[in-house]
């Protein structure tokens, strides 16, 4: 069944699943209330994984997304066949609009995004933010793996928040906001969870904390803040961690 949800009771539910604690039982009652509604988006991401283990294991179909800007990792590609086969789902690969992509290569070309930062939000624009908003508009909930020990600018980043996408109230939900990076680690190494095999560390001891579009990625040095691999180009002249989102958590 499916259904929009009415500002009153979002502002309900917002308030109880602030005060739960478990992110199983969270995901349980989203999948259960809203069913297609609510979907998990990831990009395969530590986060992400585990909330698809703890969705498997209530025995509930549930809805998993990812935006595809067609310039991902092809081991991330192959990481999703993996996963789907593991849980037994489909995750839906949301992608750009073909018209919009030829559009932006034909006016400043496949690489634009080393000319400037404006370029380079512009082709996040038409590549990820414009197929996330398409998605939020088919849900009333959007589950994600964002936790606040991420980066600096995400410490402020709520378990539960009502947004807005085209005038639509839309609950998006981070089970996971105050679990640290180890304790994810510890659940995916218990429970054997799939891990995208760019995590792993190469000979030198770098390795990709945040994995994104394959050619602006680049592994980072022990110490380095997680997002520091994204845009490297641009760390000499901006160091500011803001500008090292991509645009999925700031403009909706
Ligand atoms: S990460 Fe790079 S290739 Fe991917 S959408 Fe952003 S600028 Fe474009």
């Amino acid at each position: 069944m499916t259904f929009q949800i009415q500002s009153a009771t979002m502002v309900q539910l917002k308030q109880q699943i602030s005060l739960e604690d478990n992110p199983q039982e969270i995901l349980f009652s989203l999948f259960k209330q809203f069913d297609d509604r609510a979907a998990i988006v990831t990009s395969g991401q530590l986060s992400g994984m585990v909330q698809i283990h703890l969705a498997a294991e209530n025995n509930l179909p549930f809805r998993v997304c990812t935006i595809d800007t067609l310039r991902l990792f092809p081991e991330t590609y192959t990481f999703f066949e993996t996963v789907e086969k593991r849980y037994g789902i489909k995750i839906e690969h949301i992608q750009p609009e073909p018209a919009e992509v030829k559009k932006m290569v034909n006016e400043h070309g496949e690489f634009l995004f080393f000319d400037s930062r404006e370029k380079q939000r512009y082709c996040c624009e038409i590549r990820k933010v414009r197929p996330m908003q398409r998605l939020l508009d088919t849900l009333d909930v959007w589950i994600t793996g964002t936790r606040r020990d991420q980066s600096e600018s995400r410490q402020n980043f709520q378990k539960v928040e009502i947004i807005s996408s085209m005038d639509n109230p839309i609950l998006k939900v981070s089970p996971l906001i105050y679990w640290t990076e180890e304790e994810v680690w510890r659940f995916v190494r218990e429970n054997d969870v799939p891990v995208n095999p760019l995590f792993e560390p190469d000979s030198h001891g770098q390795l990709y904390e945040s994995i994104g579009c394959k050619i602006c990625t680049t592994r980072i040095r022990p110490g380095e803040p997680k997002r520091a691999g994204r845009w490297r180009w641009q760390n000499a002249v901006d160091t500011e961690e803001n500008n090292k989102e991509c645009g999925l958590h700031y403009s909706i």
